[in-house]
C-alpha cells in the first residue's frame, strides 16, 4: 500500500492523530517510549510528510451501506466525499459497494459471503451503513456482518466522539457548544462481546444459558494504552476510567489494575475511574467534567447511546472501529441504527455518517480535508439547515447539498 512509502525526518517533532479527536503531539523521545509494536504501527498508519509521487493518491474504499437508512445515508456521505475530493485535487476515492445486509441474508442464507472478510482485506477503509431490519433478529444481523468483521480485523478500538454541534439543541437544560467535548473509547473486541457462552437444555423448564464476559490481559493493556494515548492528543489531557468492579470481582477488578499499570506510563495524563452506573449521573448532571472516557465493550455501548442523545440526536453521533496497528482495514459508521421507522421518507440525519467521514479521512492521513468537511458540516448546522430528529425541517439531500455547497464555497 503507498502508505508505507511514505518518509518522515526524526529530528521534527513528530504529530500522531488519532481519529478526528485532537493531535497527539510527540517529541522523538516519548516517541520512543512507545510500545515498539504501537510505534511501528503508527509509522505505516499516518502520514508525517509524504513523497512526490503521494501527492495525488486513490483510496480504495468499501461501502456496505446494508439495512433501512444505511443507504440513503451511505449515498449522501459517498456524495460528500466525492466532493471534498473534488475540491481538494490531492486525493480520489475508488468506492466498492458490497450489496450484504438482511436483503442479502433473505436471499442467500447468511449475511454475507463466506470470503466476506477476503474481499475487503485490501481495501483502504470500510464505511458502513447500518444493519438491522424488523424481520430477521437482532443476534443474526449482528453477528452475521459487523462483529465478525470488527472481530476478524481485530478493530479493538472504537472511538466515538460527541460534542453539541452548534445549532443543535441538546436535551440537557442551559448547556450548548462547548460544554460537552467527549471521546468515548470502547473496547471492542472481547469483554462481555466476546460470544462465549451457549445454551443447554433448550425449551425444557432446566434450560440454562451463560454469557461470559471475557477481560485478557493483553486485551486491556492495548485498549488503555489507546485511551491514554488519545487522552494525551486532547487539551485537557483528561482520562475516564469505568468500571465495574465493586459488583464484578474478577474481570473488572484486573481491568482496574490494568488501568492503573498503564497510568503510570502516562505522567501527564490525569485520570479518575468511575462506576458505570455513577458515570450515567455524571455524564448528565456534570458533562464538562468529562473529557475521554474508557470503557468496556457493553459499558460503552450503553453509554455512547446515553452520549448521543445528550448531543441532541442518535443522528448525529459517528464512530470508527480502528485497528491502531494497520493489519486491516478500519471501519467507520454512524452510530445509528436501521431506523426503519423513517426508511425511505428521506429525513435520515446524514451527519453522523459526515461526522465518521472526518474519522476515515483523518485515519487515512488527510487531516485538512477532515477538518474541511468538520467545518462544512458545523456551518450546515449553525444556519439551521437540519433534518427533523434535531429540530429542523431539511430532507437527507438538502443537508447534503448544502454540505456540498460549504465545501465548494471553503477557501481554506
Ligand atoms: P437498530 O435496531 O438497527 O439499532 P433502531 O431503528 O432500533 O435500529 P436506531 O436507529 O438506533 O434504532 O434509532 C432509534 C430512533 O432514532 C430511530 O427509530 C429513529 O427514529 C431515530 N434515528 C436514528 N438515527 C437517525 C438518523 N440518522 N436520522 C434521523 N433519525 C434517526
Amino acid at each position: 500500500m503507498e502508505r508505507t512509502a511514505r518518509t518522515f525526518t526524526k529530528q521534527r517533532e513528530i504529530s500522531l492523530k488519532p481519529p478526528c479527536c485532537g493531535t497527539v503531539a510527540l517529541d522523538l523521545k516519548s516517541y520512543m517510549m512507545l510500545d515498539r509494536r504501537q510505534a511501528k504501527a503508527r509509522f505505516t498508519n499516518y502520514s508525517f510528510q509524504t513523497t512526490q509521487e503521494d501527492q495525488v493518491k486513490t483510496f480504495n474504499i468499501a461501502t456496505i451501506p446494508a439495512d433501512g437508512i444505511g443507504p440513503e445515508v451511505i449515498e449522501a456521505g459517498v456524495a460528500v466525499l466525492d466532493a471534498l475530493a473534488a475540491r481538494d485535487g490531492g486525493f480520489s476515492f475508488n468506492f466498492q459497494s458490497f450489496d450484504w445486509g438482511s436483503d442479502y441474508y433473505k436471499a442467500h442464507g447468511r449475511m454475507m459471503p463466506e470470503d466476506g472478510l477476503d474481499r475487503l482485506k485490501g481495501q483502504d477503509a470500510i464505511f458502513f451503513g447500518a444493519v438491522g431490519a424488523p424481520d430477521v433478529p437482532d443476534h443474526i444481523t449482528l453477528w452475521g456482518l459487523r462483529l465478525p468483521i470488527c472481530q476478524g480485523f481485530d478493530q479493538y478500538a472504537n472511538v466515538r466522539p460527541t460534542r453539541i454541534l452548534p445549532g443543535i439543541s441538546a436535551p440537557l437544560r442551559d448547556r450548548g457548544p462547548g460544554d460537552l467535548d467527549w471521546v468515548i473509547v470502547r473496547e471492542n473486541s472481547e469483554g462481555e462481546y466476546a460470544g462465549h457462552g451457549g445454551r443447554a437444555h433448550r425449551g425444557l423448564p432446566e434450560e440454562v444459558a451463560t454469557e461470559t464476559a471475557i477481560f485478557t490481559r493483553v486485551g486491556v493493556t492495548r485498549i488503555m494504552r489507546y485511551a491514554f494515548s488519545l487522552a494525551r492528543a486532547r487539551p485537557r489531557r483528561l482520562l475516564t476510567v469505568v468500571t465495574k468492579s465493586n459488583a464484578q470481582r474478577h474481570g473488572m477488578v484486573m481491568w482496574d489494575e490494568i488501568a492503573a499499570e498503564v497510568a503510570a506510563e502516562f505522567p501527564d495524563v490525569t485520570w479518575d475511574k468511575m462506576l458505570v452506573d455513577a458515570m450515567t449521573v455524571r455524564m448528565t448532571l456534570d458533562p464538562s467534567s468529562l473529557d475521554t472516557i474508557v470503557a468496556t465493550n457493553l459499558h460503552a455501548d450503553i453509554l455512547s447511546d446515553l452520549a448521543g442523545a445528550l448531543a441532541g440526536s442518535l443522528g448525529v453521533a459517528p464512530t470508527a472501529n480502528i485497528d491502531p496497528e494497520g493489519r486491516f482495514p478500519s471501519m467507520f459508521e454512524p452510530i445509528h441504527g436501521s431506523a426503519f421507522d423513517i426508511t425511505g421518507k428521506g429525513i435520515a440525519n446524514p451527519v453522523a455518517t459526515f461526522w465518521t467521514a472526518c474519522q476515515m479521512l483523518e485515519h487515512l492521513g488527510q487531516d485538512a480535508p477532515a477538518q474541511r468537511l468538520m467545518k462544512a458540516i458545523e456551518d450546515v448546522c449553525a444556519a439551521g439547515i437540519m433534518t427533523p430528529d434535531v429540530g429542523g425541517t431539511a430532507t437527507t439531500r438538502e443537508v447534503t447539498n448544502a454540505v456540498i455547497e460549504s465545501i465548494r464555497g471553503s477557501n481554506r
